[in-house]
């Protein structure tokens, strides 16, 4: 039922405006407003902070619909199944209440700021420095290929308190845009794809923060909370994954049908149809696998090695499948004008973040 009713929701709401995002290279706040009114925002958060009290299965649901409408770049999954969770989960009382049904509502936008220009798969190396100075934190640094840069105003920032002690001198705090002063946006960033998500650079000088907003008891916990919840988030990249294999997959199957050459149907050369019988196979494998990596989560016993698996699995599938469909679109499917096209270029970053799949390789060859 949630998913039929994002599906509406997105189909009415989102999609007829989806190339004007794409244009602008972001959304606007309205369409947050309006998923937060539509129960979008925030679905596995308990009710008593504003949430609609689901499970992972929930926000799969309504990341699955994103994906099969075609609205790729509209970051609520990130909002909903990365940020909203560390809030969730290392906050306390009052920052739950502070910021939770805020976020619901789409009052404040999440982000996730780890990357920096010096470091990306090694994380070991941020630079951002959040000084103690009396009942406050002076955060210096800069980020880099940030979603939802342009737009958060509630922002998770990784830093170190304790540069000497590296892993260990991690800490995530949070930064309301709103309420403070020295945080500047800078280039909302030219990609070659998820072209309506503001991916953006963003800087701190001297940003002060109340020592509340650290997230958990004590300073240092930083890397052990970011490695707790680097599982959901791959697990949600592997969700974007299955869903766009499965849309490509009917997509195609529907042009082939229609489209002729030689007297025949495209789907009537036994290549088509052998391809396609090999894409279908691998597509329902990789739909039992995820299936089955959400059912353990829900039950708390995704392990970190097997989420590693699903993202790099289901990511190369994406990338192979997008390719042999735009293949059977023939010049079509490199034209704009056919979803294929956007869902080529979108499909590519997804190897990339959350861990790229080399890093995802790895941490399950560590395991072996
Ligand atoms: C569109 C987009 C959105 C993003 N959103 C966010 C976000 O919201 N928040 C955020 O913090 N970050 C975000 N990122 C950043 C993303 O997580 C990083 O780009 C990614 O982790 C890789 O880091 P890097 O780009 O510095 O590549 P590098 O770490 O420089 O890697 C370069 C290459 O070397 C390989 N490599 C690195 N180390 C090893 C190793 N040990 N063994 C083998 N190969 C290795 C990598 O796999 C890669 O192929 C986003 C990136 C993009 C493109």
């Amino acid at each position: 039922m949630l998913y039929d009713m994002a599906t509406r929701f997105l189909s009415e709401e989102i999609a007829p405006r989806y190339e004007e995002f794409e244009k602008a290279e972001m959304f606007d706040r309205e369409s947050w407003t309006k998923a937060g009114e539509a129960g979008l925002l925030c679905a596995s958060m308990p009710e008593e902070y504003g949430g609609s009290g689901g499970t992972f299965a929930h926000e799969s649901a309504i990341i699955e619909a994103i994906s099969h409408v075609g609205v790729d770049g509209f970051g609520i999954g990130l909002h909903n199944s990365i940020v909203a969770p560390y809030i969730l989960h290392y906050g306390s009382e009052e920052q739950k209440k502070k910021w939770l049904p805020r976020m619901a509502s789409g009052e404040l936008i999440g982000a996730i700021a780890m990357t920096e220009p010096g470091a990306g798969s090694d994380l070991q190396g941020v630079k951002t420095s959040a000084k103690r100075d009396g009942n406050h934190y002076a955060i210096n640094g800069s980020k880099t290929f940030i979603t939802n840069g342009q737009l958060a105003n509630l922002i998770i920032v990784v830093t170190k308190t304790d540069p000497s002690k590296g892993a260990k001198g991690t800490s995530l705090i949070v930064v309301e845009t709103d309420e403070v002063e020295g945080f500047e946006r800078g280039r909302n960033l030219d990609k070659i794809g998820l072209k309506s998500n503001d991916t953006s650079e963003l800087f701190f000088n001297d940003v002060r923060v109340p020592t509340s907003n650290l997230l958990g008891h004590e300073e240092g916990q930083g890397f052990i909370q970011l490695m707790q919840q680097l599982p959901q988030e791959r697990l949600q990249i592997g969700t974007t994954a299955i869903a766009a294999v499965e849309r490509a997959l009917a997509l195609t199957i529907d042009y082939v049908k229609e489209r002729k050459a030689f007297g025949k149907t495209i789907l009537e050369f036994q290549n088509t149809q052998f391809k396609l019988a090999e894409l279908k196979t691998e597509a329902t494998i990789g739909r039992v696998f995820y299936n089955d990596c959400v059912a353990r989560h829900i039950d708390g016993g995704l392990d970190p090695v097997t989420a590693s698996m699903a993202k790099y699995w289901l990511t190369d599938l994406q990338g192979k499948v997008m390719d042999e469909c735009l293949q059977l679109h023939g010049g079509y499917g490199y034209m704009n004008e056919y979803p294929i096209a956007r869902m080529f270029r979108d499909a590519r970053v997804q190897r990339i973040y959350g861990g790229t799949n080399e890093i995802m390789k790895l941490l399950i060859a560590r395991s072996l």
